[in-house]
């Protein structure tokens, strides 16, 4: 059966090779005689893969010894709770920018625990730009961003600079996309489901000094101290999802990088961008500077909205119909989105050009 060129935000396309090792793996990991999906977590087999997964994603996105690395379940939104509940707790106030869908309900989660300050909001441009942070506090227990917006694709290409305040970041549909500087920050978290693994991970990098703030006696599973303290083993780990996250990170590894993995995702996002600008048809509403690298939505310039939703809907089952899935925008915005993530290869981005002027001639 031929594989479609897969454009969803999440769960998303996974790098053939990868798939095809885990499908080989299946049946019988290594000389265990079981699948990976059969092992118990604290088994002599699993624990090299575990340990193997921590030790790659460390060097790939080079994390230091001063930093944890958790692999927990609940996804990105039970981080949005865990943050405050574990690290807004001193001043119980943090700042955050609100930079579209995600980072709204962060706020909404943080908001339950303590006060939330917002000093930079791109609501009023419908999201289509990063806002210029005014009035940070230099108190506030941390400051949150949003490094990539899934939705309304905006990134931050450069981190803001919060002084002393520690920095966490929502990396759930950038990490290792690009270089990036741990070292900037408190914290970092992703769902996995986009360029880490399969939905069911999440990974969370934590500076050691923060887990001072962790108050004692909250639930167990919500501390990050119990799931530090026991190396994300205080009960069953998602152990298959991290054995394809072990996968991912060999990938790579091996391609060269997040040096070499950016050159190919700046080519890949060139080529839609490139063409999105020169189309009279459709158009990308995002300031060029905080472009996504990694989810490109895009527009019909058709003014009627009733016209631009046939338009809309047509294009996504004829893309379909021509093996380019998922291309319909998230449900809050309508329009299109292609999500080029890592493990998309350049000809299903150079297929969905040519797809789009296709498009473009038959329907301009
Ligand atoms: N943050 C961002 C930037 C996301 O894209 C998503 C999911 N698409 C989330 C958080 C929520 O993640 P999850 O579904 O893993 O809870």
């Amino acid at each position: 059966m031929k594989r479609v060129f897969n454009f969803s935000a999440g769960p998303s396309v996974l790098p053939e090779s990868v798939l095809q090792k885990a499908a080989d793996e299946m049946l019988c990991y290594g000389a265990s005689g079981q699948s990976v999906m059969e092992m118990s977590h604290r088994s002599k087999d699993y624990e090299p893969i575990i340990a193997e997964a921590e030790a790659l994603v460390r060097q790939n996105m080079g994390i230091s010894d001063n930093y944890h690395v958790l692999f927990l379940q609940g996804g990105a939104s039970l981080q949005f709770h865990m943050l405050p509940l574990n690290f807004m707790t001193i001043r119980k106030k943090a700042d955050f920018t609100l930079t579209g869908a995600w980072p709204q309900k962060a706020i909404e989660e943080a908001q339950k625990l303590g006060t939330v300050n917002i000093v930079g909001s791109s609501k009023d441009k419908k999201w289509s730009y990063l806002p210029e942070i005014k009035g940070a506090d230099p108190e506030a227990d941390y400051f949150h961003i949003c490094n990539n917006n899934t939705i309304e694709g905006t990134q931050y290409h450069q981190i803001p600079d919060v002084g002393n305040v520690p920095l966490i970041g929502d990396i759930s549909s950038s990490a290792l996309s690009a270089p990036m500087d741990v070292n900037r920050f408190a914290v970092l978290y992703a769902g996995a489901q986009k360029n880490l693994g399969p939905a069911g991970l999440t990974l969370v990098i934590i500076r050691k000094d923060m887990m001072e703030r962790i108050p004692a006696g909250l639930p167990s599973m919500l501390s990050y101290k119990v799931h530090a303290d026991n190396q994300s083993m205080f009960n069953t780990p998602p152990c298959y999802a991290i054995y394809i996250f072990k996968l991912v990170q060999e990938w790579i590894r091996d391609m060269g990088g997040p040096e070499v993995v950016f050159r190919m995702n700046a080519e890949k996002a060139k080529l839609l961008y490139d063409y999105l600008d020169s189309s009279s048809f459709f158009y990308n509403p995002v300031e060029k500077a905080v472009r996504s690298l990694m989810n490109v939505p895009f527009l019909t310039r058709e003014q009627d909205a009733e016209k631009a939703d046939v338009l809309n809907k047509k294009f996504v089952k004829e893309a379909e119909a021509a093996g380019l899935v998922n291309l319909a925008g998230h449900r809050s915005v309508g329009g299109m989105r292609a999500s080029i993530y890592n493990a998309m290869p350049l000809e299903g981005v150079k297929a969905l050009v040519a797809f789009m002027k296709e498009f473009e001639s038959k329907n301009a």
